[in-house]
Formats: structure tokens, sequence, C-alpha cells
């Protein structure tokens, strides 16, 4: 049975837009020593534009991001819409492209023929260090560095472009992190994107600690290495990817916004997407079990 004190913090949280799925949650969050942040469409919106293409010489601009465009098409990841969108934009009359046999690399990229050549699209990682070392070592630093996403596509072994994409961190992120470290709650970042832009969206949110090059099965993993350490702790996501590490947490907490699977997963959705309430949250819960106690 659920205490007086625990409905009214629940109906509390409803009303500030903070679900919980059932008291136990508000009981267990309150105790949460550390919390562990997706990056992209957690700390950020979620919604990255392309802000720069880097096209090898040898190569047609217009027909490599037509080309682009066309793989990602077939792709519903956040930075493959953005791609298309930006090929869209760009390409008044698109060349014809027919995309074969796409092949979707979870927290790497895609895969597809087109006009009988191997496109291979994604993080330095996917498409190899070495090839794209050029880059490495040229442009793709500096972008990182200012927090964007760098994606490689690279056509028969050899890197043809470089995407740079700029997403946003949201409006309440900052305030938030700063909110929970003055509660002795320790925010750790986790992201599939590169050491680098991982480092520069990590420090703009005023977060110290941070986990790049994720797989989607390791976030779990590391979630499970945070249990250990801090012995409770919340998780905080949004996509397919973060539901494993969502389940594992003391507390699973889904931004509003996202999928299905994440919202399914978690013990508390916030409904607007803002992630200042998961402190009024705490400290709401810390209330209520005082009372109760
Ligand atoms: P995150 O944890 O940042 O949401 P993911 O685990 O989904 O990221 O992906 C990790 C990285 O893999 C991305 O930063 C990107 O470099 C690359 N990637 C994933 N999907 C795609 C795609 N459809 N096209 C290009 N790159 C991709
Ligand atoms: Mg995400």
């Amino acid at each position: 049975s659920i205490s007086p004190a625990t409905l009214s913090a629940i109906s509390n949280a409803a009303r500030k837009g903070v679900l919980f799925k059932g008291g136990v949650h508000a009981e267990n969050v309150s105790n949460v020593k550390a919390i562990a942040l997706d990056k992209t469409g957690t700390l950020t919106n979620g919604k990255p534009v392309v802000t720069e293409v880097i096209i090898h010489p040898d190569f047609d601009r217009e027909y490599i991001i037509a080309a682009a465009g066309a793989i990602e098409n077939e792709s519903t990841h956040p930075l493959a819409q953005a791609i298309t969108a930006y090929s869209d934009k760009q390409l008044r009359s698109k060349p014809g492209i027919q995309v074969y046999d796409m092949k979707t690399i979870s927290g790497n990229g895609v895969t597809a023929i087109v006009d009988n050549k191997k496109y291979e699209i994604g993080k330095p990682d996917f498409v190899g260090r070495e090839a794209a070392s050029k880059y490495l070592n040229g442009i793709a630093p500096e972008l990182a560095l200012q927090g964007q996403t760098i994606i490689f596509v690279k056509v028969d072994n050899k890197i043809v472009a470089v995407f740079a994409l700029k997403d946003t961190i949201r409006n309440t992120t900052k305030k938030a992190i700063r909110d929970l470290k003055e509660r002795g709650i320790q925010p750790i970042m986790l992201t599939g994107d590169n050491e680098l832009t991982a480092k520069a969206v990590a420090e703009e949110a005023g977060i110290d600690q941070y986990i790049a090059n994720c797989l989607p099965q390791e976030k779990l993993e590391h979630v499970k290495e945070l249990r250990k350490k801090y012995h409770n702790i919340a998780m905080v996501g949004d996509g397919i990817n973060d539901a494993p590490a969502l389940a594992t947490s003391n507390v699973g907490i889904a931004m509003g916004e996202g999928t299905d699977i994440a919202l399914e997963t978690s013990d508390i959705v916030l409904m607007k997407n803002d992630l200042s309430r998961i402190t009024n949250t705490i400290t709401l819960s810390r209330r209520m079990n005082r009372i109760i106690k």
C-alpha cells in the first residue's frame, strides 16, 4: 500500500510534469548519489543540423551530398535525418540515386551500395582512423572541440566527405547540472559520440565526468559499474539505446519526447523534457521520506 505522504509527493510531482510509475520510485530517487545522463536528446535537444561539409576535391560535391542524403534517408537516427534534410535543402535537382542493401550498424553508422560502390557513413572509429587520418589531423578536431559531431563518408575505402553536425544543449541543462552538484549528486555523461565532442559538450553542460565512444550495449555495462561505485544511481535517457541502461539503474528516468521503449522501461517520465525537474523531484522525495520515517 502507498502512504499518504508518498501519494501527496507523487501527485505534487505530476502537477509539475514528473510522472512516477509507482511509490517505490519516489523513495529510491531520494537516495540517488549519482546520475548518468545520455548526451543526445537528453542533455541536448537531439535535433542536430549540418554546419559544414568538406568534400574531397577529386569527387563531385553534389553527387556525394545526394548519395549521403539518400542513404541516410533510410535511417531514423537524428544525425541521419539531419544529413538528409541538408541534402534536400542544398540540391535543387538531385541526381537519381538508387540505394541498395542499406544496413544500420548500431552506435556506429550505416553502410549501403550506390552505383556498385560500397558506402560507409559514420564515426571515425567506424570508417577507420587510418583512412580518416588526414581529416583527424586537420579540420575534424577543431569542429569536435566546438562540440560538433563528425561523420565521415567512405566510398570504396576512400574518405570522400566529412559532415560536421551541431546539436544545441537544452536551455534547462546547465541549471539542472548545477543543482544536482549542489545537492551532492554526481552527474556522469554517457555518449556514443567521440572523445573530443563529448568533452566539449560535457564542459558546456558543467559535467566533469563523461564516458565517450559508448556502444549501445556498453551503456548498460557502465551503469552496472556505476551502481557498484555509487550504490544508488539514476539514469536519464531518451533513446532505444538507453533502454537497457534505464532498466538497470536504480531509477530510470525518461525524457517525455523519448522513444516508446525508453518511456516503457523507465520508472519516472519527465513530461516536459525539463531536466531541472529532477532536482525538484529529489528534494520533494527526500522531504517525503522524512515524513514517513
Ligand atoms: P548517441 O549516444 O550520441 O546518441 P549513437 O550511439 O546512436 O549516439 O551513435 C554513436 C555515433 O555513431 C554517432 O555519434 C555517429 O557518429 C555514429 N552514427 C550512428 N548512427 C549513424 C548514422 N545513421 N549515420 C551516421 N553516423 C551514425
Ligand atoms: Mg539520446
